[in-house]
């Protein structure tokens, strides 16, 4: 500590009002921050007051989703994070010079989302997605520590051997005694642009394998909360900054995505 004391978590306080969701998978690559950055998007295009904290320190990529190329400032002693679309975003990304890859150590890690969490000016927020690196690190084991209220939220694909690893990720909740709020099957077939037909790239049953896993293992029931396919614009409005939930919300991605944005 130093000597100077550390502001206390707001998000974290028995009276706070907002909704704490960690975004979690087993793997990179399965979608967990596109999902976040459009459950975003679809919760303040409906009015909420929205945050995220990208904090995945290998792949941090919320900003650039997210349209968001502000950078935090900062007034008096907090930080003010930069929004787009509505939504405030603060990444370890903006902490690291150029595109350095984070080679930070768990307790540094744990003191940087604690700043992002207790120093950062989120203002009173309906809504505040923590989009974790994959897998069940040091991270999550802080998630669980600062905001000890954070529900989970377990991204997968439909393919079997990403549900093992996601059912993993997600059994972390035990130990913590953390929620699962549910699990996102994302990349759940692909609709063909010539025929009816869905073409399964990854298989099926991911999600329900995942949730089934930790229903059993938590002893609640865990519910899968959509299915969303592989969509193109999707991963348009992720390269190009603008969510596929406000570009083309009727999208088979968009209006997935934003049905589980209502479940939450
Ligand atoms: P993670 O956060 O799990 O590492 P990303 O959200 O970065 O995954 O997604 C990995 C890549 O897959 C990105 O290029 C993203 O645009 C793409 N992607 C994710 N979900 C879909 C989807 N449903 N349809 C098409 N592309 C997708």
């Amino acid at each position: 500590r130093g000597g100077t004391a550390e502001r206390e978590v707001p998000f974290a306080q028995p009276g706070s009002l907002t909704r704490v969701y960690a975004v979690a998978s087993g793997k990179g690559g399965v979608g967990k921050s596109s999902v976040t950055v459009n459950l975003a998007a679809a919760m303040a295009a409906d009015g909420l007051k929205v945050g995220v904290v990208d904090a995945d320190i290998y792949g941090h990529s919320v900003p650039r989703m997210l349209g968001v190329d502000g950078r935090p400032t900062q007034v008096e002693n907090m930080i003010m994070p930069p929004s787009a679309n509505g939504v405030k975003v603060i990444s370890i990304g903006m902490f690291t010079p150029g595109n350095a890859p984070v080679v930070w150590r768990g307790p540094m890690l744990h003191r940087a989302l604690q700043q992002f969490l207790a120093d950062v000016y989120w203002g009173d927020l309906d809504v505040l997605l923590l989009d974790l690196p994959p897998g069940t690190g040091d991270i999550a084991i802080s998630v669980a520590q600062l905001v000890p209220n954070a529900e989970i939220l377990v991204v997968t694909t439909p393919q079997q051997a990403a549900a093992e690893v996601a059912e993993r990720a997600g059994s972390i909740a035990v130990q913590t005694h953390q929620k699962i709020v549910g699990v996102v099957e994302n990349m759940s077939g692909l609709p063909c642009p010539h025929c009816d037909e869905m073409v399964d790239v990854f298989g099926t049953g991911g999600g329900e394998q995942v949730a089934a896993g930790l229903t059993r293992t938590t002893g609640t029931q865990v519910p899968v909360l959509g299915a969303i396919p592989i969509d193109v614009r999707l991963r348009e409005g992720g390269d190009e900054g603008k969510p596929v939930v406000l570009t083309d919300p009727d999208s088979p991605a968009g209006s997935a995505i934003r049905s589980i944005a209502g479940k939450l």
